[in-house]
């Protein structure tokens, strides 16, 4: 035998998102001014009446292990929330609270994958989703989307890449990166196909609270009993209520999967954390006006990220309908040089502008597309204005 890791581990890649940002953040401690445009994190503090909440667990003694799935105080919240938002109909046993709406992701695609199964992804995709389908065995089939449809796939393209070995299909709605919202149309037909050939549907909604100029969200789950009998519904409190070190998500969905993903847990990282399940049981009875305004930020920043981005001579980018992401594309700039390197494609545009300019962006490879990097506006509007200013001097001295 061998002492090397495993050949599953050795094809993974750490993840890009996380590795920029903790790039920039150890910049930052050595004293350098960088603007971070990397990571996809709310900058503004867990809402008060949280933090109470959570003092309050510890008071309690709220300390000690709890069911697998989650405490019933929090599934019944998530029950609540479920019906109250999304107009789904679930009991607390049809739900698994996780470390995480990622660790409800990998449970699913563990709970539900043989080896070989085939899960289709909508690219440019999160850079977590083909990773983990391949941890778990899978293989992930990436189907492109069309750019000048604002990078949605059209449903005759997703049909195309369906084989007899298709198990799954993850859809994310707001789209990180590329900000897209599926609308109910384009759903009702992915769903028509879901359920006519028999696969699952993993829905991660983690962005539903940010659709901005008065779009809707729309979970495919809710657009019958059928397509419902399919898909796993996944969601958490990082995005809506500014709590990602917290680390609760939780998914809902058929019986059969969610007893398969609560076994599997039980055998890996058992209960989420039970100071932050209360926690983010109590998030779930308020938060209204937080999310609002926050809601009401996160749109002033897009407007301000956008038009300040489409006023620089050779970068494009789309208004994006949700989340919190902005494409930036660069392909203007791919063979020229700055400061003697040549910009082959997103990592070298991501490198040199950081190097150069203390500007984080993520390269876009990580996400499918070569020709964009990613910019996140969960940031300050002041951090907006200096960071795209600095982009504009870099893009001027591109040669
Ligand atoms: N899905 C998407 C699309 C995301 O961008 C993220 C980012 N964190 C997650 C899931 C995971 O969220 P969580 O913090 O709940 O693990
Ligand atoms: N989801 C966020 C992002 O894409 C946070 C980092 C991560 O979990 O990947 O930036």
């Amino acid at each position: 035998m061998s002492l090397s890791v495993s050949q599953r581990c050795r094809n993974i890649q750490p993840s890009v998102t996380l590795a920029i940002d903790s790039r920039a953040k150890q910049l930052r401690a050595m004293g350098l001014d960088v603007i971070g445009f990397g990571a996809g994190e709310p900058d503004f503090d867990t809402p008060k009446y949280i933090k109470d909440a959570a003092k309050d667990a510890l008071d309690a003694g709220l300390t000690k292990y709890t069911p697998v799935a989650g405490t019933v105080e929090l599934r019944t919240e998530i029950q609540a929330k479920l019906l109250r938002d999304n107009r789904l109909e679930y009991e607390p046993t049809d739900i698994v609270v996780s470390t995480g709406a990622k660790q409800c992701l990998y449970n699913a695609l563990c709970a539900i994958l043989d080896p070989g199964d085939e899960v289709l992804i909508p690219a440019p995709c999160w850079v977590s989703y083909p990773e983990m389908v391949q941890m778990a065995g899978g293989v992930p089939i990436m189907v492109k989307g069309d750019e000048k449809e604002n990078f949605v796939v059209s449903p005759a393209e997703l049909e195309a890449h369906v084989t007899p070995k298709t198990k799954a299909l993850i859809l994310n709605s707001p789209n990180n990166p590329t900000g897209s919202v599926l609308s109910g149309q384009i759903l009702r037909a992915y769903a028509d196909i879901a359920v006519r050939h028999e696969f699952f549907v993993l829905s991660d909604e983690i962005y539903e609270k940010l659709i901005y100029d008065g779009g809707r969200h729309v979970s495919i789950a809710s657009l019958g009993e059928d397509i419902k009998a399919q898909t796993i519904v996944i969601n958490g409190v990082s995005k809506s209520y500014a709590m990602t070190g917290w680390r609760i998500g939780y998914a809902a969905g058929p019986k059969n999967v969610i007893k398969a993903m609560t076994s599997f847990q039980s055998h890996t990282t058992s209960n989420a954390n039970s100071i932050a399940q209360h926690a983010a049981a109590v998030a779930l009875t308020d938060g209204e006006k937080f999310m609002h305004e926050s809601f009401m930020e996160f749109n002033a920043r897009r407007n301000l990220m956008y038009d300040m981005l489409t006023s620089i001579d050779g970068l494009k980018c789309h208004l994006p309908a949700g989340a919190f992401y902005m494409m930036l594309d660069i392909s203007s700039l791919i063979g020229k040089s700055v400061n003697g390197k040549e910009i082959r494609g997103s990592d070298d545009f991501a490198g040199a502008l950081l190097e150069s300019k203390l500007v984080a962006v993520v390269p876009a490879r990580a996400f499918g597309d070569d020709r964009y990097v990613r910019l996140s506006y969960a940031t300050t509007r002041e951090k907006i204005i200096v960071g795209i200013g600095r982009i504009a001097e870099f893009v001027k001295e591109c040669e």
